[in-house]
């Protein structure tokens, strides 16, 4: 009945997450509230974990995608969990390092990093930068030269796969604005630059082909193009590069449309096609990462809403609006990625009716979702939606000043507590001159 397993209806026709009521929460916490289940975000990062284990000997890590929702809370469970973590600011950096968080686990991303953000990563000894131009080649070799060390650098490369949803090609696409293009030999001048640099030390290759991918062949075609080029550095310029980063992107579900893999499957396909590639070149298996940031905290968050109206326009469609929208959810308005909802305080109802929920920012596309299907609301009801635990939290604004919602996180033991505070008004002015 629900897109996953945390969710449920108590006896009082409520949703619940993780066993605990979300009218109750609602109530406790105020509207809009963030919920996330810590039980599924451990279970998705073990997940990755163990097929790395099973079907790689171990020889791996994985880094969680922390631009899909990043706070310090997070940054602890990976911490506790063992994984590492990609950061792609300085901002998320200092987060994780307000934690303590073992810098040789981080891998530093980013297409347009600043100097001061280069400096701070190469101050705290981030263990990969993955660089992305040449400039910041440059800058990377001449900072790096400066504080007297050596750089650990992973080179971003755009390998040619096009692995949109549903229809992925291997083209010589390489309009994306990240990285070093693989098929005109930009990616092999940036080996070159970082082998004649003393203070680069490369110690891998990162590609990332997409994001919400339900099928692992586009994975493991991305693996193989890169054991190709691991072959063509080596014959070429006799580098080993000891490290493969093959990036994240594993689909979750947003509706029952969605058919994601279980993401033990990904990975065994990805390891096997890595392992044959190798041993068909004769290279040594490298050491992967893969950096899973949707498929960890995705699923794991809802969000409710109180309902301040429904408006009907005859024909036309029912709106129900609520009191958060773009500012803590601007994914439908960005692209139309759809949601599923139910009315938290009636979910044992049926679904009768097609809505469009909207939010109350002063923009006509502040959407939620359109035709949505939902039990009958009316003012005063709790809306949960679903899969809103990635790109929601970290994507949300103060447009039209609103505040922030708060983060509750349903803790392994069943209790809820506070993660991300609530803004308030006067968090709005504090920088306000
Ligand atoms: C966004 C991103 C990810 C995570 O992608 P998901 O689709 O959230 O899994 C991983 N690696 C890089 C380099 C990214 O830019």
């Amino acid at each position: 009945m629900f897109l996953y397993d945390c969710y449920g209806i108590n006896d009082n026709g409520n949703l619940t997450i993780d066993g605990v009521d979300t009218a109750m929460l609602a109530q406790k916490y105020s509207t809009p509230l963030y919920v996330m289940s810590e039980s599924l975000i451990r279970e998705n990062i073990r997940s990755y974990k163990n097929a790395i284990e099973r079907f790689y000997n171990s020889n791996g890590l994985v880094c969680y995608a922390s631009k899909a929702f990043s706070c310090k809370e997070i940054y602890r469970i990976c911490k506790d969990e063992g994984i590492g973590i990609d950061v792609v600011s300085g901002g998320e950096l200092y987060t994780a390092l307000s934690v303590d968080f073992d810098t040789d686990k981080i891998c530093f991303h980013g297409n347009s990093k600043s100097i001061a953000e280069i400096t701070l990563a190469i101050d705290s000894g981030v263990g990969r930068i993955v660089a992305d131009n040449l400039t910041e080649l440059e800058n990377i070799d001449r900072i790096a030269l400066e504080k007297g060390v050596t750089a650990n650098v992973m080179l971003r490369v755009k390998p040619g796969i096009d692995a949109h949803t549903h229809d992925f090609i291997k083209t010589g696409k390489i309009d994306s604005k990240f990285g070093f293009a693989l098929p005109n030999g930009e990616a092999f001048e940036a080996v070159k630059f970082c082998l004649e640099h003393n203070n680069i030390k490369l110690v891998g290759l990162h590609c990332h082909i997409g994001s919400q991918i339900f099928d692992s062949q586009p994975f493991e075609l991305a693996a193989e193009v890169m054991v190709q080029f691991i072959k063509k550095i080596s014959d070429e310029l006799s580098y080993d590069i000891k490290e493969l980063n093959l990036g994240g992107g594993f689909g979750i579900k947003y509706t029952q449309n969605d058919d994601p893999k279980p993401y033990v499957e990904y990975m065994e396909g990805v390891s096997r096609a890595l392992i044959a590639e190798c041993e068909k070149l004769s290279v040594a298996t490298p050491y992967i990462i893969v950096e899973p940031g949707r498929s960890i905290v995705g699923a794991a968050g809802i969000t409710l809403y109180s309902v301040s109206a429904v408006k009907s326009i005859p024909d036309i469609c029912n709106y129900v609006l609520v009191d958060g929208g773009m500012c803590d959810n601007p994914r439908y308005a960005l692209y139309q990625s759809e949601y599923e909802a139910c009315v938290a305080n009636k979910a044992a109802q049926e679904k009768t009716e097609k809505v469009t929920i909207a939010g109350k920012c002063c923009e006509g596309g502040d959407k939620i979702g359109e035709n949505m299907p939902l039990q009958k609301a009316e003012s005063g009801d709790i809306i949960a939606v679903f899969s809103t635990g990635a790109y929601n939290y970290s994507m949300s604004s103060n447009y039209n000043r609103n505040p922030r919602p708060a983060v509750v996180m349903i803790s392994s033991n069943g209790l809820d507590k506070v993660i991300v505070k609530g803004e308030t008004y006067e968090d709005l002015i504090r920088n306000d001159i």
